[in-house]
């Protein structure tokens, strides 16, 4: 039977996906392909693992999560833990592959695997979409990618007047159960990745699970249930507990749910609850989200190069010293000891938190950000190469950010931290 296989990438959902879609359009069988590349969990260039036990354990249940759901509706998800250039060719001489389908990644990693898969093809065609965005990149007021500008506000205000976010796709029912495969799937465990298994800490700030219907049921608490999502923007720079921010960040970097998706759950809730600073400050970071894959498009591997996009010279150091100690929170800040020991124990951090440990990395000690970076880029449950890397740039002086600055420590403990609380939670285990 002619066959069309959509290869999942970070596009890990079942509604509001293009490859997905487009397949079924296409009138063909349709198969899916995840493949757990061996790539993603080997030692990386700054020595850490690529993907640590925390995005792993929550990568399983999203993979999980996706075959159940295309199981529903007859579509065979294969789960390999092999390089897609290996099992994409094996796939299409076993099934009769006419068509592959997937989502356009192009960070430098990602890219190097599109091209070794396309190496293998011949009589097949590959269609990829750039399905991660807000504002896709048809939809966007600048002709080309190096037309986005150096700084957030012009790019932001500019897609805010010109530019449009694209309706859902049509939501996708079941195909006939003859689409079905008889097979069994490979879906690795933590030890078979190599990583170590874990029991989740009970103080963790994102305590849920992988998948697209856990991200739908944290959007519906947050939106619908509770209804925080109208107090977002004065408890987005919380640090302790499930709702001072809506924590969709791992969903979206996995893309178990799409910007679009949130956008427009956003515009529901304006319409039919309230519309106010607070629900529009969550498409304001949505927008932050897509400048910094906009960014990454316009400057590819400059990202991941001490310079930054900047191509700024510093005199970072490298010091082994200070890299444990700062990992292991034992520097001179107990605010930035609460929360890389909290990063460590729970692969979460709060955004706040973020900008302190990355701004003392790179300014305050002039350590390398990129280790900083590829440090996050293990541990982190909703590492997302663009956001990742262009946040770290920012926060390091050798991105989009003009200013070049140092956070005061001490006074963004007494602003976010005032009570101690969250210090407490971290470094004496003091559960509230
Ligand atoms: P909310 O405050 O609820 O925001 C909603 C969404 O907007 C987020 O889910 C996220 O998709 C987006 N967003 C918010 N802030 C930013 C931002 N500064 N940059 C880009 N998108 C943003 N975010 C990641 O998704 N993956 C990363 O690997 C990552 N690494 C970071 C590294 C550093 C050094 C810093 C300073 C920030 C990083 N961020 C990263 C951005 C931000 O910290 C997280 O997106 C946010 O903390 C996630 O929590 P939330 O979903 O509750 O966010």
């Amino acid at each position: 039977m002619d066959t069309a296989l959509v290869w999942f990438r970070n596009n890990l959902r079942v509604q509001d996906n293009s490859s997905l879609s487009n397949a079924i359009a296409s009138g063909k069988r349709v198969i899916g392909l995840y493949s757990f590349d061996p790539r993603q969990f080997q030692i990386g260039d700054f020595g850490f693992k690529k993907t640590e036990k925390y995005r792993a354990q929550f990568l399983i249940e999203t993979v999980q999560n996706l075959k159940k759901n295309l199981n529903n509706l007859n579509i065979t998800l294969i789960v390999t833990h092999e390089h897609p250039e290996i099992t994409i060719p094996e796939l299409i001489d076993q099934h009769n592959i006419s068509e592959i389908y997937s989502q356009k990644e192009w960070a430098s990693e990602e890219n190097e695997v599109t091209l070794a898969v396309e190496k293998k093809l011949s009589n097949v065609k590959h269609h990829t979409y750039y399905d991660q965005f807000l504002f896709h990149p048809e939809d966007i007021p600048f002709d080309t990618f190096g037309d986005i500008p150096q700084v957030f506000t012009q790019f932001r205000k500019k897609c805010e007047k010109e530019g449009s976010v694209q309706p859902l796709q049509e939501k996708i029912e079941a195909l006939p159960s003859k689409n079905l495969l008889d097979e069994e799937s490979d879906m690795p465990n933590l030890q078979e990745l190599g990583l170590d298994t874990f029991i989740k800490d009970q103080r963790s700030a994102f305590p849920w699970k992988g998948g697209e219907d856990e991200a739908w049921n944290r959007l519906n608490d947050y939106f619908w249930n509770t209804k925080k999502l109208q107090y977002y923007k004065k408890t987005r720079n919380g640090l302790v507990g499930e709702d001072y921010s809506s924590k969709l960040s791992a969903w979206l970097a996995n893309g178990s749910i799409s910007a679009r998706q949130i956008y427009w759950e956003v515009k529901k809730f304006e319409n039919e609850i309230i519309s106010n600073q607070d629900t529009y400050w969550l498409i304001f970071e949505l927008i932050w989200r897509d400048y910094f894959k906009y960014v990454s498009l316009k400057h590819g591997n400059d990202l991941f190069k001490i310079g930054g996009i900047l191509n700024k010279e510093y005199d970072w150091k490298r010091n082994d010293k200070a890299e444990r100690e700062w990992i292991n929170g034992n520097t001179t800040y107990d605010f930035v000891n609460a929360n890389m020991i909290e990063l460590k124990e729970t692969g979460w951090m709060s955004n706040r938190g973020r900008q302190n440990v990355a701004s003392f990395w790179a300014k305050e000690q002039q350590q390398d950000w990129r280790v900083g970076a590829a440090y996050f880029e293990s541990m982190l449950i909703d590492y997302d190469v663009h956001s990742n890397w262009a946040n770290w740039m920012y926060n390091a002086g050798v991105g989009n950010d003009p200013r070049d600055r140092k956070f005061n420590i001490k006074r963004q403990q007494e602003m976010y931290d005032g009570n101690g609380k969250f210090v407490r939670l971290w470094t004496q285990n003091e559960l509230f």
